[in-house]
């Protein structure tokens, strides 16, 4: 089994991907206007009353037949997370004193998650949380590259970009958690920004930078050799200076490209259904992109909510996602499967909320694109010679 390189230096259940995951949605308000942001309906008054949080914590804990899982991560989303500082403190506090109280087994293996703007990183309510918290958190900082890059798409509502901000910001969060990583997704208009931007990020000492291709349906004739173009440039530069000596990136995978282990056929992408998202009202969702904002088609799909609990026949059809009962015969026969991820959200939104079974393929060619260059990039550290492209 592949790690996440993600939680490699924490408990296997993490890296193996065996971990619970619960989502708090505390609230809608963000100070970014992001261009791809998936929310579409920003509100500064849509918060999570406390009393959501803790009926959910305490419905998740009296149910361990429902995660079974040896580990948890409780994950904090907005909007912005840290705009509610204070309310994720007074949550987490309340989950760690129940798992004590309760003898749970994941009081000895919780993480607390959350990705951020960075822009509130360095108050001084966030830092006294880190301060608190710190053994147990995985933060991730959203900085997507290069100051063009970045404000491309990150920018306040009166356009203006944000890099400067974050980045001021980002070495202290660095120097906290020197094992940080930074999120970054890639659309139409990103791709001559690419290789500049990871090689930036490394610069700027993240050792591992977490990127990939959204799944939409943005892609364009031609697209897919500029990605291939940049990702040449990147495995070259990060071979000749050698800095795959200290940093990778999610494009260059010794996994990638492969044919599809016949062992994963029945087997989901990713945890959709085994996981938990609960929004501001306490309906719960199978995760946070079945909810009525993360999706455009305007339908949202809950499986139960705090008062009456899971109700299992609306959670059912997620545990039966898999790989076979998504994917066309075009993705099962393929040579280069391994690494290619689909998003059974983004499938129920492209379906217009129809269906979560028709797996789409908007962004083949830039997979294929991906496995081509990592290809390359394998084939070129392994030689162990500069043996150029020729
Ligand atoms: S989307 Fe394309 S690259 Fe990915 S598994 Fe399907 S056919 Fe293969
Ligand atoms: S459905 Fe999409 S957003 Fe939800 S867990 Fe799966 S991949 Fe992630």
């Amino acid at each position: 089994m592949s790690l996440n390189i993600r939680y490699e230096n924490r408990p296997l259940p993490y890296a193996q991907g065996l971990s619970s995951s619960i989502t708090f949605i505390l609230t809608d308000d963000c100070q970014l206007r992001c261009r791809y942001c998936y929310l579409h309906h920003k509100s500064r008054s849509h918060i999570m009353p406390f009393h959501v949080a803790r009926t959910t914590v305490d419905y998740v804990l009296s149910h361990r037949d429902l995660w079974p899982s040896p580990a948890v991560i409780f994950d904090f989303m907005g909007g912005e997370p840290f705009l509610e500082i204070s309310l994720m403190d007074r949550i987490c506090d309340y989950i760690k004193k129940s798992m004590y109280v309760a003898d749970h087994p994941w009081f000895d293996d919780y993480l607390i998650s959350c990705s951020t703007n960075g822009l509130l990183y360095k108050s001084d309510r966030v830092q006294r949380f880190i301060a608190k918290n710190h053994e147990h958190l995985d933060i991730s900082i959203s900085l997507d590259g290069t100051r063009e890059k970045h404000d491309c798409n990150r920018v306040f509502p009166d356009g203006s970009g944000s890099y400067d901000r974050v980045r001021e910001n980002f070495s202290l969060y660095l120097e906290q958690f020197p094992r940080g990583t930074t999120k970054a997704t890639i659309s139409s208009a990103d791709i001559p920004h690419v290789a500049r931007s990871v090689l930036h990020l490394f610069s700027l000492g993240v050792g591992f930078v977490d990127i990939n291709v959204v799944f939409e349906d943005v892609w364009r004739p031609g697209d897919s050799e500029a990605f291939e173009a940049q990702l040449l440039l990147l495995a070259d530069t990060m071979i000749s200076q050698r800095l795959y000596e200290q940093h990778s990136c999610s494009f260059f995978s010794a996994d990638l490209g492969r044919p599809m282990d016949p062992v994963y056929e029945n087997t989901n992408w990713c945890g959709t259904g085994r996981m938990l998202a609960v929004d501001q009202d306490g309906v719960f969702y199978p995760c946070n992109r079945f909810t009525q904002n993360a999706l455009t088609c305007g339908k949202p799909r809950a499986i139960g909510d705090i008062r009456g609990g899971i109700d299992e026949n609306k959670r059912r059809p997620f545990l039966l996602l898999n790989r076979r009962f998504q994917s066309p015969s075009e993705c099962m026969e393929c040579s280069v499967a391994s690494g290619c991820a689909w998003c059974p959200g983004q499938d129920y939104d492209a379906s217009s909320g129809e269906t979560i079974w028709n797996r789409t393929t908007f962004h083949c060619e830039m997979h294929k694109a991906t496995v081509r260059a990592n290809r390359y990039y394998w084939s070129r550290l392994r030689a162990g010679e500069d043996i150029g492209r020729g």
